[in-house]
């Protein structure tokens, strides 16, 4: 530990800081960010390739980099089949809840099997290397079995998130140009259950590129099966065709492994397309490195894999670095608000990985809920998503970490493949900042005209070089993929602009306050939306916020704000002054909101993100723009 100690940050345990896999983060990152290519190629040789690269980083036609390219490598070799050859064979890799309580669990010998299987059924489908097969599956195993045949076999997985819309399932289907579906008859969400095969029906009914549509049986849902398209997966298991081996295909580096399309918040999803080897190189470190993965640890990223997250830290990540994952299947309130909690307890889970909208959701309940479990497994816990409110953080620190979990704030996106601005657990953390830049990644907030900004003064986030998680392009549209995220500054020298405003402190923690197009800009005075929100739910009343800048004739624009309460107290005039005073003394006057109004919900994307540009066109009566990722 520091010997000079800042009483605004919380230091991690000695026994956490001993048995950390990084110990030190000053010296090597500085080694990281001069050497970025042997940095990588380090980390790269800790997995397995079929033939080692020509280059570590190909710049020569930049912005579309490559990494490792000339090299062979399958991103399933070494989710599963390096781990046939030692001692995890007959570990758990996959443990699985489903909200009735079923449980099922796989060995990596047992995912082995399961994946094996599918990908022969894929292959005897005609699937080939480079197709895209679309996945439109709730939280069960064999959603992760999907992902992981089609790479297996080198075709190219498109996960459509279960609790999409006919709507969202058939543009993807047909920008993916698909001929293959793989869907189940249903799932369940709060005690009911979802009826994706009707969805996916109507999908393919739009989409007629959909020749085959693979269904897995779940919930034993009365659905309707087209018989020369439709099969069921069991059925098809139990031909010859679906034998228990099959040879995993040897890819190159740059071979696309997946399209993933953006959460939407701030308008149309972007597909974004990535690869076999830097990602699995990019993913398996980051994973390792800020979680600390041990070979014991049971790790729960509870989001869902068909977004970002699910497909970087519950899928890959964790199964290259040979982790035993929880995956469950429901609400995190059913049947009462400690499932979660009960969850962490029944399976002695070590590290926690969720986001800050359900961290705040839970907290709504109170206390009484987790205290009901014994959760002293818990060694680390995660933050993904959106800035994480400080009150927030303290909550999950002090009441499911028991004061004693680091809270890894990972900032990332879509199209970053994995972190890149997070804590180590040996970090000493301040409430509401993601830290420092991951290894090998240097960060910079700049102005309008690319300059760097003052301490504390808030500005963009840009990324100045590249690192092997990057997304090669947005599918099918390289020129908007170089137009809306590269540039080149005054040395010629490519610039990544994230879309994100941040600012960095005086210890040079980033703080990221908002999406750069909705920062408040109040008679003159930039705040983050971040900062206002987080003002209000520091408020014991308050548990969720959301902040946007509506024109205003004399300051340009005033901030409107929409607030959640705690359950069971009910707003009215005296608590909306109450609130406007309370966000005017934390920040200031000029951040005082010009109205408060009470909602009982926000309009959230799948993935848990306040759409606050849907706030602002309602409150303007104008178009609310693509609702596709928005939840009901
Ligand atoms: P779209 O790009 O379609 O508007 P999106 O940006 O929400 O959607 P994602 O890729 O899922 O899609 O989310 C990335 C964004 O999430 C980041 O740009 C950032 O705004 C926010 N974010 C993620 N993690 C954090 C974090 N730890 N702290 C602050 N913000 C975060
Ligand atoms: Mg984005």
């Amino acid at each position: 530990m520091n010997a000079s100690v800042n009483p605004d940050m919380f230091y991690p345990g000695q026994d956490v800081v001993d048995q950390a896999n990084v110990s030190e983060y000053e010296k090597m990152y500085q080694y990281s960010v001069e050497n970025r290519e042997e940095f990588w190629a380090e980390q790269a040789d800790t997995l397995g390739w079929y033939k080692k690269w020509d280059s570590v980083l190909d710049e020569s036609n930049a912005p579309f980099y490559k990494w490792f390219d000339g090299a062979e490598i399958n991103i399933v070799h070494n989710a599963i089949d390096r781990h046939l050859e030692n001692a995890n064979r007959n570990k758990m890799a996959i443990i699985w809840e489903g909200e009735n309580g079923q449980k099922r669990n796989f060995s990596y010998n047992g995912l082995n099997r399961e994946v094996c299987q599918f990908a022969n059924v894929l292959k005897s489908m005609g699937v080939e290397k480079g197709d895209i097969v679309t996945i439109y599956m709730p939280q069960i195993p064999e959603l992760v079995f999907a992902m992981l045949a089609c790479a297996k076999i080198g075709a190219v997985h498109s996960v459509v998130y279960g609790g999409f819309s006919t709507e969202a399932l058939a543009s993807r289907i047909d920008d993916a140009h698909s001929r293959v579906l793989i869907t189940a008859d249903g799932g369940w969400r709060r005690g009911k259950q979802i009826d994706l095969k009707s969805i996916a029906n109507e999908a393919m009914q739009r989409s007629p590129s959909i020749e085959v549509c693979i269904c897995v049986k779940n919930n034993e849902l009365d659905v309707e099966m087209e018989p020369t398209r439709d099969f069921w997966l069991h059925d098809l298991k139990a031909l010859p065709i679906a034998g228990s081996k099959c040879e995993t295909e040897q890819t190159s580096s740059e071979d696309p492994l997946f399209i993933l399309y953006t959460s939407g918040t701030t308008g149309t999803p972007k597909g974004m397309l990535h690869t076999h080897g830097g990602y699995a190189v990019y993913t398996s470190t980051t994973h390792r490195m800020a979680f600390d993965i041990k070979p014991q640890d049971r790790w729960w990223c509870a989001a869902d894999p068909g977004w970002i997250t699910g497909h970087s830290y519950i899928v890959y990540g964790p199964l290259i670095n040979g982790a035993t994952i929880m995956l469950y299947e429901g609400a995190p309130n059913y049947p009462y608000p400690n499932r979660w909690w009960q969850i962490i307890e029944n399976y002695g889970i070590n590290i926690l990985y969720t986001s800050p909208t359900a961290i705040r959701g839970l907290m709504r309940f109170g206390e009484r809920w987790p205290k009901k479990h014994d959760l002293s497994s818990l060694r680390l816990l995660g933050s993904v998503g959106e800035p994480i409110n400080p009150e927030a953080w303290k909550w999950y620190h002090h009441v499911i970490g028991n004061d004693k979990c680091p809270i890894i704030d990972t900032w990332w996106q879509t199209e970053t493949g994995g972190f890149m601005i997070c804590p180590l657990p040996i970090t000493p953390l301040k409430p509401g900042s993601a830290t420092k830049p991951f290894f090998g990644n240097e960060m910079a907030i700049v102005d309008d005209d690319g300059n760097e900004v003052g301490t504390n003064e808030e500005g963009k986030l840009i990324v100045k070089n590249p690192w092997p998680g990057m997304a090669r392009t947005v599918f099918k549209d390289d020129q908007r993929y170089a137009d809306l995220y590269w540039s080149q500054d005054k040395d010629g020298k490519w610039i990544y602009l994230a879309g994100d405003s941040a600012k960095k402190d005086e210890d040079d923690y980033i703080w990221v306050i908002g999406r750069m197009d909705e920062v408040l800009k109040v008679s003159g005075y930039r705040l983050g939306t971040s900062e206002v929100e987080s003002a209000l739910v520091s408020h014991p009343m308050v548990t969720e916020a959301a902040a946007v800048g509506l024109p205003h004739e004399l300051k340009g624009n005033a901030i409107h704000t929409y607030v959640i309460l705690q359950a069971g107290i009910v707003g009215d005039k005296k608590l909306e002054q109450e609130l406007r005073a309370h966000v005017g003394s934390e920040m200031g006057k000029i951040a005082m909101p010009e109205c408060v109004e009470f909602v009982e919900s926000l309009p959230k994307t799948r993935s848990g993100k306040i759409m606050r540009r849907v706030l602002k066109a309602r409150a303007l009566g104008q178009d609310e723009g693509d609702l596709s990722t928005l939840e009901e």
